[in-house]
């Protein structure tokens, strides 16, 4: 057998990397005729390639890296617990004290009621685990109609049959059998792109009140729960007009049904505080967790559960689970990203000092003649492209062909920034400095720059 180091050539490691490997949401074919590239180390908001070529990571991965890489503490603490406890499971009355910390931490740091942990792999396995979860609460509420999960087009809640049936991803539906029964959605409070002549106060109200007639249509006694990011994220960082969220909470208040707040970007600091819920001031009975729970160093998700439902579940046995719910390795490290988030001031940081720095750059760009809007939440921002910034138009091309090419200019600027149509959007590291700020926007501005050339060129304005 070869060995298959970072010392292979680049087009070796391509190549083997095609033919055995398959990659999430790409064109295998096309990966293998382009090369993928091929990253080998990072520290910092910083991506280094096996060319050697360093670049911006102004994704964090994917939106998961919030304390950035190369954290020995972190890498410490996993070799501590493997040393330790490499694996226990916490099912059939056990547990350890990777656990037991990690769950009352959370509960230390979550909105007051919601006190209680059940762990996943990831987000799609915890956004499983809230369908089953509400859909069960209701039965043993002596409901058992009330099975429908309501959702948004546009959302992203996964990629499991269940949680890829709760996101709103038309291309994601069209593979695969999805969606399942028992999941609908509703319109999604994109302003840029769907508000039409309505101000955008007025098509705030106007979209959470689908919810509201969604509700009705189906009649209440059959609705579980709405669940809903604070901010899409894979959606294109979409930040809702400010009437949305008060008038949608307030529908959840009068009708009776449960609301998910999927934090799994908006969480542990990405939106300066240490959940979006707490920024836009929503009341959830679970939070979805994942990403930067553990910075992404170690895989984990779970559900954060209010005394209300947990008291509901905890009187009957739950049956589900997984083999690494409460992982303790995944514990630890998450547990020691938690301290380094708090102990290092990072949240407080991105709130008031490197956040606000971000959106007063992030925001500039709205100068730069293709772009239409910028929205900016903490440290999750996405610009629009567009032709014609007054008539908030669309290029004539299919949505994402724009935003492709830009895309491609920030690669070769050494800046990854991801485009969702025609949308383009950042979620650097919560560590991020002022100077690299800068640094982000300058490459950003320049391959805007260079996009509108090519743009022009292919006679696409
Ligand atoms: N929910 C949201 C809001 C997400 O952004 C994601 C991942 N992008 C998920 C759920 C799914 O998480 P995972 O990829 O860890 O399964």
């Amino acid at each position: 057998m070869q060995q298959i180091t970072n010392h292979l050539p680049t087009a070796e490691l391509q190549a083997l990397d095609a033919a055995h490997h398959m990659h999430p949401f790409s064109t295998q074919s096309e990966l293998a005729a382009k090369g993928a590239r091929v990253i080998t180390g990072a520290s910092g908001v910083t991506l280094r390639d096996s060319e050697g070529v360093e670049i911006l990571d102004a994704m964090a991965g994917l939106w998961c890296v919030n304390v950035g890489y190369g954290r020995e503490e972190l890498a410490e603490a996993a070799a501590r617990q493997m040393r330790e406890l490499p694996y226990y499971n916490t099912f059939f009355m056990t547990t350890h004290v990777p656990a037991i910390a990690l769950s009352a931490r959370l509960a230390e740091l979550a909105p007051g009621h919601l006190n209680h942990v059940f762990y996943a792999g990831s987000g799609s396995e915890a956004n499983d685990t809230n369908l089953r979860m509400v859909r069960t609460y209701w039965a043993e509420m002596g409901k058992p109609s009330k099975q429908i999960v309501i959702s948004r087009w546009n959302a992203y809640h996964g990629s499991s049959v269940g949680s890829g049936s709760l996101g709103g991803m038309k291309g994601m539906h069209a593979q695969g059998g999805m969606p399942i029964p028992g999941i609908e959605h509703i319109d999604q409070p994109n302003w840029w792109a769907e508000g039409g002549d309505m101000s955008p106060e007025e098509f705030g109200l106007e979209r959470a009140r689908q919810l509201e007639k969604k509700i009705d249509e189906l009649g209440e006694d059959n609705v579980a729960a709405f669940i809903a990011e604070p901010v899409q994220g894979a959606g294109g960082v979409i930040v809702a007009p400010d009437t949305y969220w008060p008038e949608v909470m307030r529908i959840c208040r009068e009708r009776d049904i449960l609301f998910i707040a999927d934090e799994v970007i908006c969480g542990f600091g990405r939106t300066g505080q240490w959940f979006g819920s707490q920024t836009l001031d929503l009341a959830p009975d679970i939070m979805t967790i994942a990403k930067g729970l553990s910075s992404g160093y170690q895989p984990i998700g779970g559900s954060i559960v209010s005394d209300k439902v947990a008291e509901v579940i905890g009187a009957t046995e739950f049956n589900h689970g997984y083999t690494y719910s409460g992982h303790p390795v995944a514990c630890a490290v998450a547990l020691e990203n938690l301290r380094i988030l708090d102990e290092e001031g990072i949240v407080t940081r991105v709130r008031e000092d490197t956040g606000p720095y971000l959106k007063e750059k992030f925001e500039g760009l709205m100068d730069h003649p293709m772009v239409g809007e910028a929205k900016i939440v903490g440290m999750m921002g996405s610009i629009a492209l567009t032709p014609d910034k007054a008539a908030r138009a669309r290029f004539a091309s299919d949505a994402g062909t724009v935003g492709y090419m830009v895309r491609e200019r920030c690669f070769a600027n050494n800046l990854i920034m991801r485009h969702v149509g025609d949308r383009m959007i950042i979620s650097p590291p919560l560590v991020i400095s002022k100077s690299e700020i800068d640094t982000l926007i300058e490459r950003a501005w320049q391959s805007l720059d260079e996009g509108m050339a090519a743009v022009k060129d292919a006679g696409l304005w």
